[in-house]
């Protein structure tokens, strides 16, 4: 997806606050932050959203799930963290590349 902005950020094309990556994964800092630790992990391989993940993508979404609580952890998270997949226009996304928002810290939004 050469006009996606996060396939762009995952590659280095476009700078970003990167706080982990591996060969599966790359977690950066949202340029908006809506909590004190605000984070988004996406996978390498361009996938618009959870509406289109199906068998063969069972590795990498396993794997960045069981992921999140170390990279959480490592930002200061050892209390806990919030993770979010906005899903189509309906349910908030803007980014058509899946994205989990990692919260937490002061300012947790939402559920009150
Ligand atoms: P969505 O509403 O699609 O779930 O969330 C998209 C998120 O991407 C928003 O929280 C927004 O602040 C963040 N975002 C949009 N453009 C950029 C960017 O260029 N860099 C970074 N780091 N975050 C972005
Ligand atoms: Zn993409």
């Amino acid at each position: 997806m050469s006009d996606c902005l996060f396939c762009k950020i995952a590659a280095g094309e476009i700078p970003s606050d990167k706080v982990y990556e591996d060969d599966v994964m790359v977690v950066f800092k949202d340029i908006n932050p809506k909590a004190e630790v605000h984070l988004l992990a996406i996978p390498r391989e361009h996938i618009d959203s959870l509406n289109e993940v199906m068998e063969q993508h069972d590795a990498f979404m396993g794997y960045m799930l069981r992921r999140l609580p170390e990279i959480a952890g490592n930002q200061g998270l050892n209390d806990g963290f919030r993770a979010i997949i906005n899903t189509g226009k309906g349910g908030g996304q803007i980014i058509f590349h899946l994205h989990i928002h990692l919260m937490g810290g002061k300012n947790l939004p939402g559920f009150e």
